[in-house]
């Protein structure tokens, strides 16, 4: 079986009137890059690589290094394939755009060996430990159309009914746009809108220094937060360590780090009590599990961030599938030792749109896919119509 075919897809969709921020930028669109890889069979493998940047440098590596690498060769296991790119790419691109290049390759590969082997991927990384992972709602973002404080006190008030009325009971919202007492106020406000049984945890997208992180989590710990996420920005390891040290509040990273040797800096700095690799940037899901492994040797769960298209979640779903519960316990709960998948709810039909299996969200759960590979397929008409030149 070779490889016959390697074909890069930018997708975009304008978000017009519902464009919102997080600390760090503005989002006009939502945008993803899909390869998608075909072998001299027929199967047909689907990836997606990077999180939120500009997806067109990750095509261009995927084109222009990756892909002649690969493209008429023998199909290899996506863990042994990965040695060869990584080491063919490593003087120039350990970190970044190369990672989240291979990432779409990597995760292409494993959705073409289970269809090959006839299972599921979450089979191929170890077997399940179970069919359905408990989500949490991703939201509570900045409008530029709300600058008037009440406004956007009615706005979380009114997004905290939407999120508890779809079933979930654990919810996240951003931080680090505004002062650290306006911030405060809209914890409060969130807290209020959910009522004291919903779990909060609160991302600030690397947006504080030191102190200034410090002084928001000890506003959070008045409020119950389950974890604080990208407190410092992610190259100040001993910023995060003196902000875990300083709080109670779990502290959660690692959307921008990458492979296993960024994370092993990350276990031995003590930054995180909590994980974050993107599956779809950090290298695929065979430094996935690299990683999860890793993280569980130095008492670290791990929680995947996930932000993409319907591929980059079913890539998720497959991998939170197979992870054990870190640590064991009889009835393991969400986010203290059994993972939970983040379900982001801005607007993004390249999310709800684009496969032709909808993945089924039920009473908070999102189901694991079963069929063989990934367990989704692309829908064309869909994919045609946010298809971008560049
Ligand atoms: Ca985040």
């Amino acid at each position: 079986m070779k490889i016959s075919q390697i074909e890069t897809f930018i997708l975009r969709m304008p978000l017009g009137a519902e464009t919102f921020l997080s600390s760090q930028a503005t989002f006009p669109e939502r945008n993803s890059f899909l390869v998608r890889v075909t072998t001299s069979d027929g199967i047909v493998g689907w990836g997606e690589g990077g999180q939120w940047g500009p997806p067109g440098p990750v095509a261009a590596c995927v084109n222009d290094v990756l892909a002649p690498i690969i493209l008429g060769q023998d199909f290899v296991e996506p863990p042994r394939l990965w040695e060869r790119l990584y080491a063919h790419t490593r003087d120039f691109g350990q970190k970044g755009t190369y990672i989240e290049a291979m990432s779409a390759l990597d995760i292409a590969g494993w959705d073409i060996w289970g269809q090959r082997l006839g299972q599921p991927v979450h089979a191929l990384l170890g077997g399940a430990f179970r069919d359905r992972i408990r989500a949490y709602a991703t939201g509570f973002y900045y409008r530029q159309d709300s600058k008037n404080q009440n406004d956007r006190l009615d706005a979380i008030a009114a997004e905290a009914k939407r999120h508890l009325a779809s079933g979930f009971d654990t919810v996240k919202m951003k931080v680090g746009l505004l002062s650290v007492e306006e911030d405060a106020e809209r914890v409060a406000a969130v807290r209020a809108g959910i009522g004291p049984d919903i779990k909060l945890l609160v991302d600030a997208n690397h947006a504080y220094g030191t102190a200034t992180a410090i002084r928001l989590g000890r506003e959070l710990e008045k409020y119950g937060v389950g974890w604080f996420e990208e407190p410092v920005v992610p190259e100040d390891r001993v910023g995060y360590r003196r902000v875990r040290d300083a709080l109670t509040v779990p502290i959660a990273g690692g959307e921008c780090e990458f492979t296993r040797y960024g994370f092993r800096d990350l276990f031995l700095g003590e930054c995180v009590d909590i994980a974050q690799p993107d599956i779809s940037a950090c290298g695929g899901l065979s430094e996935w599990l690299k990683i999860q492994t890793l993280a569980s040797a130095f008492g670290v769960l791990t929680i995947p961030h996930v932000w993409g298209s319907g591929i980059a979640l079913a890539t998720a779903l497959q991998a939170l599938a197979a992870m054990p519960p870190s640590p064991h316990t009889i009835y393991p709960v969400p986010i203290q030792n059994e993972p939970v998948v983040e379900y982001d709810r801005t607007p993004n039909a390249l999310r709800d749109d684009l496969l032709v299996e909808s993945i089924e969200f039920k009473e908070g759960y999102l189901s694991v896919p079963s069929g063989p590979g990934l367990g989704v397929t692309v829908n064309d008409e869909v994919l045609a119509k946010y298809k971008s030149a560049r």
